[in-house]
């Protein structure tokens, strides 16, 4: 039995250092350069989300950005975390996730097509959200974590209320970004 122990401890340290030194190689884009030095949105980007927040423009002035140091955003993604989290007004993201331009995690964040450019709606809708009513946004985002974990999984958007609308307004406008393309 402690043959056995120390074989599987053996082989989760094995486990982790190989996860550990699989590199995660982002390139550093404009988005990306902008957000690091100003903690803000750049202005290339706020043009791009700014027709979807007419009257609500203050959110996008108020958006802030977080980019994870490198190994922070390994150690994220290896536990199953999403590569852009919203925490207040907030959006923790991973390295190279700004300026992607291929998927990341099976999802676009393409500034320049119309699934890609509704994501980043999505996030922004988020700051709206938690600006609009902070304690009811951390409450619900609290109580669906935990319906989430109770379900087997760390974050489930079925599980959280105000996804619904999120997800909503991304449909919104995916489908009016997909309708002007020629
Ligand atoms: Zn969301």
């Amino acid at each position: 039995m402690r043959v056995l122990s120390v074989i599987l401890l053996g082989l989760s340290l094995v486990a982790c250092s190989l996860l550990l030194q699989r590199q995660w190689t982002p390139t550093l884009g404009p988005i990306e350069a902008y957000a690091v030095q100003t903690g803000k949105l750049s202005p290339s980007a706020i043009a791009v989300l700014m027709p979807f927040f007419q009257g609500h423009e203050d959110t996008l002035e108020a958006l802030r950005i977080q980019v994870l140091s490198p190994l922070a955003a390994q150690a994220t993604l290896e536990v199953g975390l999403p590569a852009i989290t919203v925490i207040g007004a907030t959006w923790v993201v991973i390295p190279g996730l700004l300026d992607a331009n291929g998927k990341v995690r099976g999802r676009t964040f393409s500034w320049t097509q119309p699934r890609g450019v509704a994501l980043w709606a999505h996030e922004a809708w988020h700051v709206k959200q938690y600006r609009d009513l902070p304690l009811a946004f951390v409450w619900e985002g609290l109580k669906g974590i935990c319906l989430s974990l109770a379900h087997g999984e760390l974050y489930d958007h079925e599980y959280v209320k105000y996804e619904q609308e999120a997800i909503a307004f991304e449909r919104m406008v995916r489908a009016t970004l997909e309708r002007q393309q020629p």
